[in-house]
Formats: C-alpha cells, sequence, structure tokens
C-alpha cells in the first residue's frame, strides 16, 4: 500500500460518539414484525424518563414498502406492547416491541398478538406457562451454514451438538454476545446450547406467563438478527436448512398450567395431551412454514401426518420429559413448532386446543 491512507479503527472511532452524552433525551427503537416474520425496527428520540407502553407516543410506518399495507393506503401503527433496556445503545435508551394497527382501527393482518392476548386473558386463571426452544442456524456469505466446506459437507453429525473446539462448533462469538445481550434486556433466556447439525444453536426463552412468552422471544430474535449484523453474519431459522441426513431446526415449546405443575399434574398433563390429538393439523397450520420438509418421523421428530406421545421420546408430536413423568407432574414439550413459527401463535394454539 503506497497510499499512504491512514489506518482508521472503526471501533475506535465509533466508541468517542457513543459515549457522547444524550442531554437528557432518549432513542427509542419501535421493533415489529413483518409480512415475513422477520423483525423491523426504527428510532425516534423522546425525553429522558421511564416509560411504560402505554405512556409510549403510538407511532407509524410505510406499510407498503414493507408488503404489510396497499400503497394508496400504506400508513401502518405501531402500538408500543412491551418496553426494554436497549443492549445496543446501553440504558437509559430503550427497545419498544410493538403491534402492527391498521388505519381503520383494526389489527393488521400479521399482527398475530392481538389475538393471542385475548386467549390468554381467557385462561389467564390457570396461570399458563410457556419455555420455548429456539434453534437457528448461521450461515455464511454463500448461504450456506456457517463453516462448512465449499462444494462439500462436514463430518456426519455427533459431535457437534454441545461441542467444544475447533471444528466443531463456529462464531460462539455471537451466541455469548446474544446471551448476555438478553440478560441486559431482561429478556427471560434460560440457557443456550450448540446443536446437532454444525452451525445450528439453540437458546431457551422461559418459562414466561401468558403473553410475556411471544414477547420475550420476539424481542430475542430482534436481538439475535442485530448481533448477527454486528458481527457481518446471517441468521436462518429455516425449519430444513439442508436437506439430507441433518437435523432441522424447530421451536420446541414446552407447555404446563398451574393444576399440571401441582402434585398429581401427570392427570392433567394427560388430559391436555388427549385434547390436542384431535386438533392435530390446526395445530401443524399454526406451527410454520416449510415444518413439512423437517417433520419426516426422522432426525428426532414425529411425522407431520401422525400425532404421538411419549415419555422420554424425541421421535414424538410431543414429549412428556423423563423427571416429569417420575415426578408425577410438571409439564409437556410440543416438539412440533418449527424454528419460524410466531411464538404468539404457537403458544395460543396450545391454549385453545389443550385447555378447551
Ligand atoms: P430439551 O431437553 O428439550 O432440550 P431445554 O432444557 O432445552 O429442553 O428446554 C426446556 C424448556 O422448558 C426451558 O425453556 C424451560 O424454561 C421450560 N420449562 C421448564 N419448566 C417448565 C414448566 N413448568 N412449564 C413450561 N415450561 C417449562
Ligand atoms: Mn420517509
Ligand atoms: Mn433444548
Ligand atoms: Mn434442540
Ligand atoms: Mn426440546
Amino acid at each position: 500500500m503506497a497510499t499512504g491512507a491512514p489506518v482508521i479503527s472503526r471501533t475506535e472511532t465509533l466508541a468517542k460518539y457513543l459515549a457522547l452524552d444524550q442531554k437528557g433525551q432518549i432513542m427509542c427503537e419501535y421493533v415489529w414484525i413483518d409480512a415475513d416474520g422477520e423483525t423491523r425496527s426504527k428510532s425516534r428520540t423522546l425525553p429522558e424518563k421511564e416509560y411504560t407502553p402505554e405512556e409510549l407516543p403510538v407511532w407509524n410506518f410505510d406499510g407498503s414498502s414493507t408488503n404489510q399495507a396497499p400503497g394508496e393506503n400504506s400508513d401502518v401503527y405501531l402500538r408500543p406492547c412491551a418496553v426494554f433496556p436497549d443492549p445496543f445503545r446501553g440504558s437509559p435508551n430503550i427497545i419498544v416491541l410493538s403491534e402492527c394497527w391498521n388505519a381503520d382501527g383494526t389489527p393488521n393482518k400479521y399482527n398475530f398478538r392481538h389475538d393471542c392476548v385475548k386467549v390468554m386473558d381467557t385462561f389467564a386463571d390457570q396461570d399458563p406457562w410457556f419455555g420455548l426452544e429456539q434453534e437457528y442456524t448461521l450461515l455464511g456469505g454463500d448461504g450456506r451454514p456457517y463453516g462448512w466446506p465449499t462444494g462439500g459437507f462436514p463430518a456426519p453429525q455427533g459431535e457437534y451438538y454441545c461441542g467444544v473446539g475447533t471444528g466443531k462448533v463456529v462464531q460462539r462469538d455471537i451466541v455469548e454476545a446474544h446471551y448476555k445481550a438478553c440478560l441486559y434486556a431482561g429478556v427471560k433466556i434460560s440457557g443456550t446450547n450448540a446443536e446437532v447439525m454444525p452451525a445450528q444453536w439453540e437458546y431457551q426463552v422461559g418459562p414466561c406467563l401468558g403473553i410475556e412468552m411471544g414477547d420475550h422471544l420476539w424481542v430475542s430474535r430482534f436481538f439475535l438478527a442485530r448481533i448477527a449484523e454486528d458481527f457481518g453474519a446471517k441468521v436462518s431459522v429455516h425449519p430444513k436448512p439442508v436437506q439430507g441426513e441433518w437435523n432441522g431446526a424447530g421451536l420446541h415449546s414446552n407447555f404446563s398450567t398451574r393444576a399440571m405443575r401441582e402434585d398429581g399434574g401427570m392427570k392433567k398433563i394427560e388430559e391436555a395431551i388427549k385434547k390436542l390429538e384431535p386438533h392435530h393439523a390446526e395445530c401443524i397450520a399454526e406451527y410454520g412454514e416449510d415444518n413439512d420438509l423437517r417433520l419426516t418421523g426422522r432426525h428426532e421428530t414425529g411425522s407431520i401426518d401422525q400425532f404421538t406421545w411419549g415419555v422420554a421420546n424425541r421421535g414424538t408430536s410431543i414429549r412428556i420429559p423423563r423427571e416429569c413423568a417420575a415426578k408425577g407432574s410438571g409439564y409437556f414439550e410440543d416438539r412440533r413448532p418449527a424454528s419460524n413459527a410466531d411464538p404468539y401463535r404457537v403458544t395460543k394454539a396450545l391454549l385453545q386446543f389443550s385447555l378447551a
């Protein structure tokens, strides 16, 4: 390099500006869910104070640019529904999860939270808890799982699940950053692990009460996309990122009511599973796109055509964890939801079809 151009550290240069005083103002990042089940966001300035969702202004965006509204009537309104500390800009800046509403006062077509809240309210006296296991795949620039050899495949599955060491896992820095960001923001992340397919990871959120489940999972997904952006990586929540002898990605959904958690709760768990059975197809319709590619009855899944359940069996639709069966109470795991499922649709279906 003969140009003599100075070497500039973008990190150091940015840090100089991020340290500046905000003069009593905060940045509020409004986050919403778009027509493709991806998060979008934009920022606005408000006077510094602690805000509840009700105290935050309703805002809007151009829905014709996100396929959420027609061009001739393009305003979609953002109604704040949950507030979190912002792990990217730091407190007192905030993340504002918002519901999408049409100009005529009806919920937007892609606002699945609105109906979920109604069902959560109906069953609120049963104290529904959810714990979701979000699996995802990190992709390289070529759109294949990160670190997979060009034109080839890694060694068969076996050493990657909960793996430690070079050649077994990749991009742990993203996983660690995401974990910390969730803790900082008060998102109820409960753990994380490397998955069976190389470049695939999982984290769990929960137990969460009622509507909090969907809210926290969506914010955790926003964080993951945003952190991957910082690292120049890409996240896929496709349920079968690679065809063949490779595990797909799910959103295992663990569920209990107060009665299931109390002594003798196994009877309630079995009742709930029996009620779910005739609603198999309706559940599958709520459980994500392209799930037929994943629910093959192989690679730790049940078949998409059949409702099955068992204790400690990972080849079924529903699994009762061994320790719950032994204790006679606890929760059950619906293994059917795909990694790209909307948690508002999944938790709503679980309540409607297993309790009503
Ligand atoms: P797995 O063995 O299927 O990989 P994980 O440890 O990944 O299980 O996830 C278990 C999930 O179950 C966690 O998200 C946890 O929050 C959730 N969970 C634990 N107890 C309950 C409960 N009583 N009701 C609902 N969810 C629960
Ligand atoms: Mn503009
Ligand atoms: Mn898990
Ligand atoms: Mn898993
Ligand atoms: Mn699981």
